[in-house]
């Protein structure tokens, strides 16, 4: 079934739950006020009967209990309706016979508890069917590529640092003598965070949507790649809720930039600094980049759904 019919059978079935419902209230308000209904005990009723008050006396014959339906005479348009034991039935009869007044003895309406039976059992069946649907719908949102409530993707990504090239980290320049090598700025941090945002969304990676052998992305401002993710991010119906960042880098210092990167990377992505987490560390001296040859970045991002 495919998620629009079972959407539209979801509607269906919960409205169709409120007509009936709202019907079976309208009937019952509009039986209520229509005709005035006593209820009397044995012995009330008994007094109406002698005092010759009873017009007319339907009898409802069932194995246990024995019903009274009818109209009284005095006072006029007022039906009345009581249960008897079947012990008492005959007394009854003979004293309404003696005071003329009209009996009809019918089976218990067994229409009638049909009648119940449905009223109670299409709003249960409707409501059920509503959250079978609506359980699969979550089951199926779980394994398609719809919407989850939370998301989380991961990215990464390393470039070599060359002589004579801009250090873009975060969407800033630092003053540094080496830069990453790259077809873009080869900012790590925004392509890793690219990578992490596009996973979560189910959207590919960063080469899907920017080649590098596009010369039109070449030497591109990195936070172009952020931008377009956020575009996309708003397509799906997906808010970033969380960013957490890890940069690898032996010098310069990165932590004393970390405000104006998160600040450069919100305003890219549109949400406040506060979502963008970043750490720093160094490799211990230990791989290339450890020998200062190349600049690397881990990146988490939770999605959540709008
Ligand atoms: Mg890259």
């Amino acid at each position: 079934m495919t998620t629009r019919m079972s959407r539209f059978l979801q509607v269906l079935f919960f409205g169709a739950f409120l007509i009936f419902v709202a019907a079976i209230i309208w009937t019952a308000e509009s039986d209520h006020r229509q005709t005035r209904t006593d209820e009397p005990s044995y012995g009330e009723f008994m007094q109406k009967v002698e005092a010759g008050d009873v017009r007319e006396v339907t009898l409802y014959v069932s194995s246990g209990a024995y019903e009274l339906d009818g109209e009284y005479s005095r006072p006029m348009n007022r039906r009345f309706h009581l249960a008897v034991f079947k012990e008492a039935a005959p007394d009854i009869t003979r004293q309404l016979r003696e005071k003329g007044v009209l009996i009809k003895v019918k089976e218990s309406p067994v229409g009638k508890s049909w009648l119940g039976l449905i009223v109670v059992a299409v709003p249960i069946l409707l409501l059920v069917g509503f959250f079978i649907l609506l359980e699969r719908r979550l089951r199926q949102d779980v394994g398609g590529s719809r919407a989850l409530t939370i998301r989380t993707g991961i990215g990464y990504d390393l470039h070599r640092l060359e002589a004579g090239r801009k250090l873009i980290v975060g969407g800033i320049e630092l003053e540094f003598d080496k830069g990453p090598a790259g077809h873009s700025d080869g900012d790590v941090v925004a392509h890793a965070l690219c990578d992490a945002l596009l996973g979560a969304a189910g959207l590919g990676d960063i080469g899907t949507h920017f080649p590098d052998t596009d010369p039109k992305w070449k030497g591109a401002d990195s936070m172009i790649f952020l931008q377009h993710a956020r575009k996309l991010l708003d397509e799906k119906k997906l808010a970033i809720g969380h960013v957490d960042a890890v940069v690898i880098l032996e010098r310069p210092k990165l932590g004393p930039h970390f405000p104006k990167m998160r600040e450069a990377l919100g305003r890219a992505l549109g949400v406040e600094p506060a979502k963008i987490h970043l750490k720093a560390k160094t490799n211990e001296g230990v791989d290339a980049v450890g020998r200062g040859e190349a600049i690397a970045a881990y990146v988490v991002a939770t999605l959540v759904a709008r």
